[in-house]
């Protein structure tokens, strides 16, 4: 739902429906069925629908036959589920086997619903129907409690829980994880000269011009607080992140936002703070923020408009900081 920039993806398309049965008699049926409100993608055994799905684009609900040879229905939905990429697709069971215990293991293995074989075709459009209007409800709360209501980009709630997940994946893979801490200069005289009007639309346009940049797997725009991005970046090194920080700087300044009390500069600039660590276990991701802020407070002290950044590897500390070339 989330695309690497931070910003929210439309998901209202058609619906992708994928329809597994070892049977093309059944295959054909279904599809027939389905094809014209979704798209329908079809595999006739268990291995074929698990590659389907590790696929970027998932389908959005799973038909799915109990018995296959190879692997069977249950172990493709027990998979599915304990897979965090696909855990949320619903599993609709198409089953002929309809005593209680098949029933039970169905449930137990996650699905979400089954339906009888041979199938009601009425039955099958209305549950297909509901269910996915169920996800697409699902997904808007999610975006709605994870999007930050005024400039787009993902929200503090949401940076805390990725930033996590991304410390766990950087420490088992040994990869360095960057983080830019970016606050908007006399970000309060802009309010008091412009009004908090105009301070929205400069914050939207800042917040935009952030995340145009950090575009790979993983990385991620959010608003910290009221002026303060910060972009997460995993897989980074400092010299990287502090390469980028500079260029968002730079791309800041060029939209030319008039500032007139801002003892720095005449348009609207950022100070940002850069700090990289590889994760282990003596460290907690908290570290990596303080390390970050504690750059940005001094990229204030020195006189904004720049980038400071520290590297703190296991206690070896590398300071350095750099001015933005053209801020005047
Ligand atoms: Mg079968």
């Amino acid at each position: 739902m989330y695309s690497s920039q931070g910003y929210i993806q439309n998901t209202m398309h058609r619906g992708r429906v994928l329809i597994v049965d070892d049977d093309p008699l059944n295959l054909n049926i279904l599809h027939h069925i389905l094809r014209d409100d979704y798209d329908v993608f079809m595999a006739n055994n268990g291995k074929q629908a698990l590659s389907f799905c590790k696929k970027e684009e998932k389908p959005d609900l799973i038909l799915l036959d109990v018995v296959m040879p190879g692997v069977n229905g249950l172990d493709v939905c027990k998979y599915l589920k304990s897979n965090e990429t696909t855990a949320d697709i619903p599993v609709i069971f198409i089953t002929s086997q309809n005593t209680v215990e098949q029933e039970n293991l169905c449930w137990i293995v996650g699905c979400t619903d089954f339906i009888p074989k041979p199938v009601n075709h009425l039955t099958l459009k209305h549950r297909v129907r509901t269910h996915l209007m169920m996800k697409r409800q699902a997904e808007l709360l999610k975006k709605y409690a994870w999007v930050d209501g005024l400039t787009g980009v993902c929200n503090r709630r949401y940076f805390d829980d990725h930033f996590k997940k991304e410390w766990r994946r950087c420490m088992r893979s040994v990869a360095p994880l960057s983080l830019i801490m970016f606050d908007i200069d006399y970000f309060k005289s802009y309010n008091d000269t412009y009004g908090h009007l105009k301070g929205d639309t400069c914050l939207c346009r800042v917040a935009e011009t952030i995340a145009r940049r950090p575009q790979r797997a993983g990385d991620l725009t959010a608003r910290y607080g009221g002026e303060e991005f910060a972009v997460i970046l995993p897989e980074t090194s400092l010299q990287g992140a502090v390469f980028l920080a500079q260029a968002i700087g730079e791309e800041v300044q060029a939209l030319n936002i008039s500032h007139s009390s801002s003892a720095v500069s005449k348009k609207v600039t950022l100070s940002a703070g850069v700090a990289t660590v590889i994760p282990d276990k003596s460290a907690q991701p908290a570290h990596l923020i303080q390390y970050a802020d504690a750059q940005l407070y001094r990229a204030k002290r020195n006189g904004r408009a720049q980038v400071c950044s520290a590297l703190n590897e296991r206690n070896f500390v590398y300071i350095n900081s750099i001015p933005f070339t053209n801020h005047f």
